[in-house]
């Protein structure tokens, strides 16, 4: 992967199971990438708080741990990634979710002459993931609503595997390591010190 970070931007998804640590660790390497973390969970957080039309569609969906439609999440992203700071690249967490998910990505970014330079995985086992989801303490981060998430990820987010390591995207992370011990396994792929 040499020559992603030297390119001056690299386009990134983090994929892997909620409560594998995607989130902080997408904090930590848009840093030393350079590039913004888009983290469509937390847009739609915010939407929510801030009551909007969106935040009231996606509300009761989010509570009971269930997946907001591809329809409305392209919107999201397609809106997100035009924005002048995703230009030089992005980190994206959260997306895609779905195969149809990812086939629109891919077409947001065909329009616009790019493409995915890594597909990161991030993997945990699923007893740790609940431990440590159950730890965050988040108001979606009740025991049945993880279980559903988990559910979710096997049935919907998996075959994303498949889809990007066929594509040659796909790089496995151990995320069952300390925060700095992933971080520097993520770092290692773009070969940044
Ligand atoms: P996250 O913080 O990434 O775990 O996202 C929290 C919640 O937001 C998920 O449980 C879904 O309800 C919703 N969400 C976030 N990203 C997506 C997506 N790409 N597709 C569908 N729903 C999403």
């Amino acid at each position: 992967m040499a020559g992603v970070a030297e390119n001056g931007g690299a386009r990134v998804v983090l994929l892997g199971p909620p409560g594998a640590g995607k989130g902080t660790q997408a904090q930590v390497l848009c840093e030393h990438l350079g590039v913004p973390a888009i983290s469509t969970g937390d847009m739609l957080r915010e939407a929510v708080a801030d009551g909007s039309e969106l935040g009231r569609k996606v509300q009761g969906i989010m509570a009971s741990g269930a997946l907001v439609d591809d329809g409305t999440m392209a919107q999201v992203v397609r809106e997100r990634l035009a924005k002048p700071d995703a230009a030089q690249g992005f980190l994206l967490d959260g997306y895609p979710r779905t195969l149809p998910q990812a086939e629109t990505l891919a077409g947001i970014l065909r329009a616009t002459g790019r493409k995915l330079d890594a597909v990161l995985l991030v993997d945990v086992p699923e007893e740790e993931l609940v431990r440590r989801t159950l730890l965050r303490g988040r108001g979606d981060d009740k025991e049945e609503v993880i279980r559903e998430r988990l559910r979710l990820y096997r049935e919907k987010t998996a075959p994303l595997i498949g889809y990007y390591s066929e594509r040659g995207l796909l790089r496995e992370i151990d995320g069952n390591r300390s925060v700095e011990d992933v971080t520097a396994g993520m770092l290692g792929v773009f070969e940044v010190a």
